[in-house]
């Protein structure tokens, strides 16, 4: 993998990867191979993709794009919420392994955004939903506050002033991933 692939390219790679996971004709391509990892443990990472997603246990991005180890870096929360921690990983990713491709990847189906529009929670789920409120305003629609979501966490990555400083060097992208079909969908 040659060190900073443009974004167009990576996206490319990307949608690629998604086309083949959803027809499900060919096994896993992503190279886990010894090889990779002994390369990877010696050369250290040079990931071509930077994605945030769910927890969700059915939204698995390595899988969902057929990519194998050091190929994407991954930050995965409940709701695909952004804050402090998840910047602070997302900075290193853009200007530390000159990631130039960010995907907010929400999906459908999420249990994070259902809680939300059910009502509030206490203890550490409630800081979960409290972001995602602000982020939905009043909407009841599942779909909408989903998309609503991922554009509330695109415009916090792009307000983080490491990265609004380099933002014409980044393309940020927002994506739907359909958990019954498996397509992501560029939002
Ligand atoms: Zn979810």
């Amino acid at each position: 993998m040659v060190k900073n692939i443009d974004a167009k390219t990576a996206l490319k790679w990307l949608i690629e990867g998604n086309n083949d996971y959803i027809e499900a004709k060919i096994n896993h391509h992503g190279d886990i191979s010894k090889e990779k990892r002994l390369h990877l443990h010696h050369h250290g990472q040079n990931p071509f993709a930077l994605i945030i997603t769910c927890s969700d246990s059915r939204v698995i991005p390595e899988n969902i794009f057929m990519k194998g180890i050091g190929d994407i870096f991954v930050i995965r929360l409940a709701g695909n919420v952004v804050g402090d921690f998840a910047l602070g990983s997302i900075e290193y990713g853009v200007e530390h392994l000159g990631i130039r491709l960010v995907m907010v990847l929400g999906h459908t189906s999420c249990g994070a955004i259902h809680a939300s529009l059910e009502g509030s929670h206490d203890s550490y789920i409630g800081e979960i939903t409290k972001e995602i409120k602000k982020a939905i305003f009043d909407t009841n629609d599942p779909i909408k506050a989903t998309k609503l979501n991922i554009y509330n966490s695109v415009e916090k990555i792009k307000n983080s002033p490491l990265i609004k400083k380099d933002l014409e060097n980044i393309t940020i992208v927002s994506a739907l991933y359909h958990t019954h079909s498996g397509k992501v969908e560029i939002i």
